[in-house]
């Protein structure tokens, strides 16, 4: 009794497929987005990873490897590009200070309106 209360397989989570939907488009969507915005802008990344988390839309880490949450592609596309020009700025500025927001400004012009709209967005 002991060993099959034991043997019991941990129960998984099922497979949402809203969100495997939502990946698959990211994947295809958001990589090819992500490198024609650095080429444009003269930006170097290593890798995008897509993510699927609640924490955040996106991230930078000090290895230039890019985090972009699967569910951007629910956004409005400026505010897909926003995202994406944020953290590219990151791999300059690991910071959110003056020369970062500079920086931002000169590649996604109004970029303090458009973090504004974000707060509309929630990642569910
Ligand atoms: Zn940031």
């Amino acid at each position: 009794m002991f060993r099959l209360f034991f043997r019991r397989k941990p129960r998984r989570a099922p497979v949402n497929a809203r969100v495997e939907a939502l990946r698959a488009q990211a994947k295809a969507e958001l990589p090819p987005r992500l490198a024609e915005l650095a080429a444009l802008h003269g930006f170097q990344y290593r890798k995008i990873f897509i993510k699927n988390n609640v924490s955040n839309w996106g991230s930078c880490s000090s290895l230039k490897n890019i985090n972009l949450n699967l569910r951007l592609v629910e956004l409005p596309r400026e505010l897909q590009d926003y995202v994406m020009l944020h953290e590219l700025c990151h791999l300059k500025y690991l910071n959110h200070g003056k020369e970062f927001h500079a920086l931002l400004e000169s590649v996604c012009p109004g970029h303090r309106e458009l973090a504004r709209r974000m707060k509309e967005y929630k990642i569910r």
